[in-house]
């Protein structure tokens, strides 16, 4: 990718003279051996010509950084939890209470703003491949499933004032697994 310049109207906060020049080039970038290379962004004043990273600029490169990590580590990208969320018609909040992360854990991992970990990653292949497990998670976030799967009779049953449910090994092997692309 050759440099990408864009001016904006946003006046630089040093001199206060000149306006910023968005610049997006290649960096060279480096992870547990593998190298890459990502774009990076930065500004340049058109009047003092100083080169200025502002809070903009420091999350699109992280994100760039973290998509290409999570590449590196076998991890879903952000655009592939979003596509297999949606695919699962959930909105993000209720993958996070399916799920677990918090709150607003879809919304980071889907923007790279965070890396899922290979726990949650395992997590979101198995509901991907598995639909009675999505059924089975649904249950327990006490959400009504978005779609009917296939018959599924939970057994619930008491422990130490935790209701869990189980799922037989026969309803397992009702479902063959789907594969599940990658996407993009
Ligand atoms: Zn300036």
């Amino acid at each position: 990718m050759a440099e990408i310049i864009t001016p904006t109207d946003v006046a630089c906060p040093i001199c206060g003279e000149g306006t910023l020049i968005l610049h997006v080039e290649d960096d060279t970038v480096e992870y547990k051996g593998i190298t890459r290379t990502i774009p990076s962004q930065y500004k340049v004043c058109t009047a003092c010509g100083s080169e200025q990273a502002d809070m903009d600029d420091l999350r699109v490169n992280k994100r760039a950084m973290q998509a290409f990590k999570k590449e590196v580590e076998g991890l879903l990208t952000g655009q592939e939890v979003k596509a297999l969320r949606e695919v699962l018609g959930l909105t993000q909040a209720d993958a996070a209470r399916m799920f677990g992360g918090g709150p607003v854990a879809f919304s980071k991992y889907e923007s790279d703003d965070v890396m899922q970990s290979e726990a949650m990653d395992k997590l979101l292949r198995v509901a991907a491949h598995i639909p009675s497990a999505v059924n089975f998670l649904h249950y327990l976030a006490g959400l009504s499933p978005v779609r009917q799967i296939g018959p599924w009779e939970p057994v619930v049953i008491e422990r130490q004032h935790r209701v869990e449910s189980v799922l037989s090994e026969e309803v397992l092997s009702e479902h063959e697994p789907q594969p599940w692309r990658d996407v993009g």
